[in-house]
């Protein structure tokens, strides 16, 4: 029966066998060839000393002793082999009556042994074959052990062995030792908890865990440790890896803080693109930067250095309390003067009750427009490149400021320039409208002075007449350019008191009843038999109503009804003038009550007038505390509605 095939390897068995009894050896070297289809070759010595001397010689994969030899007996036989065979394995062959001998061969490094007589082909090539690859395992074994030890020695990767059960160190690499700064004796024994470390188990790969590790020298260090199970002896330890990450994680840390001062500076960047109002901006910019450096209270002050000194009350601030005030106040000024020398970031350390006061410059065009100040324990730490980001955030704020400015000197130089162009266009205004009754008054007499003709009596009535006519234009004028500068200056004085509007719109609407009539108007008063008591300055009212008849009449070149209307309720009363005259374009309804404004139409530039008439009716109605209005449909006529104030009846 043959034994099932090796694995494959073509190596032939070497088989040394050293055995005085040559009959027995033949029987073996029988048993091999018949039974083994593993090539094996035997070659045998008769002594120890021949078994000896060809172990030196050749290389031989496993050595079969007998323990009975001529020149060496028992035990001693088998030392004396085990001592010059290195790792070769050896089986001892032994009489029935040395199995105790054998066992104790066994116990110090034989791989097996068999008893002489006994011995049937398979068990004899399973013996050799397993000798042999036990010895290769061990081998194996070995050298793996020996590789994980160098690589454990002379690894630069932190290494610990740790017993999970006591968490006690059990080993550690020379880089552990040099990383966490204890002799190896003084490591080995401590426990995770001597270290201030939390305890280790084994993590599923690939998540390490992060912890802070406490060198000798009291220095923390942020780590990452792997950790996995291994057999060491029998025993079940963990070996830890440990990845110092303080680096990286300062590294890390500075990119966000760096990020995060990036995203500051855009966000204020586009705050100031937003023209908002600046105080709003100089906020916004103070909170950014309070929670990019961690500070407690924070505060923007404004420079004034043209002269009228420095600001005192900050624009804007956070946590700025009396207290805080009390507790800074001395350092505010320290910093202004430094800063204003140097023109650049100072920091005043350890100041005012252990505090650090920072003091950044606005800037803009070379020049310091103000300071923002921060202020926190001294513990929270400004580095140079914070102060670098708030040099920058300084320079964006100071632009802010310098914007604002912009923006103010060019409204201011609007507003001038549309008073210059008011007055100019008043001037041109004023002297159009005094030119034609001015004019006529000239030419009217001029031709009463003339000598070289008699003018009668009744023609020269006509002309004095005219004269007063275009006298009283001029007065209307007048008036109410007056009126208008008193309205615009506040200088307009009510004389208020209850006034029933009933009798004084009729009388009005008599007074004028002469002015409609060449031209075939009839005004109607549309009044309620219940008093319209309202409280205003009678002549004033009297003023807008004459206003805005004149104008229905003016404005109706084809005649028609003129209605005077009027209601109250319990706060207010409404009054309205009707007309069916030519009406106005929608677009005009809130213009005509600007002064000088008149509807580009063929009446209008036929009949006279100043564009003032309804400018000084607004202004009366609203010093009144009511609001005037029109409404118009074209070519159909024109409604203008005020309000008073109710008085009592
Ligand atoms: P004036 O009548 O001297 O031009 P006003 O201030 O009284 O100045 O009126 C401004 C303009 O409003 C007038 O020029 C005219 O074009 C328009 N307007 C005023 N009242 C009427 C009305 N009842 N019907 C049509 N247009 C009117």
């Amino acid at each position: 029966m043959h034994m099932s095939s090796e694995p494959a390897r073509n190596n032939t068995i070497r088989i040394l066998m050293i055995e005085d009894d040559a009959e027995y050896v033949s029987l073996i070297r029988a048993l091999l060839r018949v039974m083994w289809d593993t090539p094996s070759t035997l070659e045998h010595a008769g002594t120890l000393a021949q078994g000896l001397e060809l172990l030196h010689s050749g290389r031989f994969d496993v050595v079969l002793l007998d323990l009975t030899l001529p020149d060496c007996y028992g035990f001693e036989t088998f030392t004396t082999l085990r001592a010059r065979a290195g790792q070769i394995p050896v089986i001892v062959l032994t009489g029935t009556s040395d199995r105790v001998l054998a066992l104790r061969a066994v116990r110090e490094g034989a791989q097996d042994y068999l008893v002489k007589g006994q011995v049937e082909g398979d068990l004899l090539i399973r013996s050799i074959r397993y000798a042999i690859e036990r010895q290769r395992a061990d081998k194996a074994l070995r050298e793996s052990e020996e590789r994980y030890r160098c690589l454990f020695n002379t690894t630069h990767l932190v290494m610990l062995l740790v017993d999970p059960h006591t968490q006690e160190i059990v080993d550690a690499n020379p880089a552990a030792i040099s990383f966490y700064g204890y002799p190896h004796e003084d490591l080995i024994g401590k426990t995770m908890a001597d270290l201030s470390l939390p305890p280790v188990q084994h993590l599923t790969p690939p998540h390490p865990l992060h912890s802070r590790h406490v060198l000798a020298n009291g220095e923390a260090r942020e780590v990452e440790v792997y950790t996995s199970p291994i057999l060491v002896n029998d025993k079940e330890l963990l070996y830890m890896i440990v990845h110092d990450v303080t680096e990286r994680k300062r590294v890390e840390e500075e990119l966000r803080q760096r990020n995060e001062a990036l995203v500051a500076l855009n966000t204020i960047a586009r705050m100031i693109g937003q023209a908002h109002d600046l105080n709003s901006v100089l906020r916004a910019i103070l909170e950014t930067v309070l929670k990019l450096t961690d500070q407690d209270i924070g505060w923007i002050k404004r420079l004034n250095n043209d002269g009228a000194g420095i600001e005192v009350e900050p624009v804007v601030c956070y946590r700025y309390t009396r207290s805080a005030q009390e507790r800074v106040g001395p350092c505010i000024e320290r910093l202004t003067a430094a800063i204003a020398r140097l023109e650049e970031p100072a920091v005043l350390r350890d100041l005012c009750g252990n505090a650090t006061c920072v003091g950044i410059p606005l800037q803009a065009g070379g020049r310091i427009l103000g300071i923002l100040g921060l202020c926190g324990s001294s513990t929270g730490t400004i580095g140079a490149e914070e102060l670098q980001i708030l040099t920058a955030i300084g320079h964006q704020a100071g632009i802010a400021i310098e914007n604002d400015r912009l923006a103010r000197e060019a409204a201011e130089l609007e507003v001038l320039q549309e008073i210059d162009r008011l007055r100019s266009e008043l001037i041109a205004n004023i002297s159009h409208e005094l030119r034609t009754p001015l004019g006529l008054i000239k030419v009217f007499c001029t031709t009463l002075l003339r000598e070289d003709i008699a003018l009668d009596p009744v023609t020269q009535r006509e002309l004095l007449h005219d004269i007063d006519e275009e006298t009283e234009r001029l007065e209307r004028i007048v008036d109410n350019l007056l009126d208008l500068s008193r309205i615009e200056d506040g200088r307009l004085q009510l004389q208020k008191q209850p006034t029933n509007l009933n009798p004084l719109i009729e009388e009005v609407v008599k007074d004028m009843a002469p002015e409609a009539q060449p031209t075939l108007h009839r005004i109607i008063c549309d009044l309620p038999s219940t008093p319209l008591v309202a409280i205003v300055d009678p002549r004033r009212i009297e003023q807008v109503l004459r206003n805005l008849i004149s104008n229905a009449i003016k404005y109706s070149p084809q005649g028609g009804e003129i209605v005077i209307g009027g209601r109250g309720d319990n706060t207010q009363i409404l009054v309205w003038v009707r007309d069916q005259g030519i009406g106005i374009p929608q677009e005009d309804l809130e213009r005509i009550f600007e002064r000088f404004y008149r509807v580009p139409n063929e009446v209008t530039s036929r009949v006279g007038g100043a564009g003032l008439g309804l400018a000084v009716c607004r202004g009366i109605v609203e010093a009144h505390g009511g609001r005037i209005w029109a409404e118009s449909t074209l070519h159909k006529g024109s409604t203008f509605y005020f309000t008073l104030p109710r008085g009592i009846p």
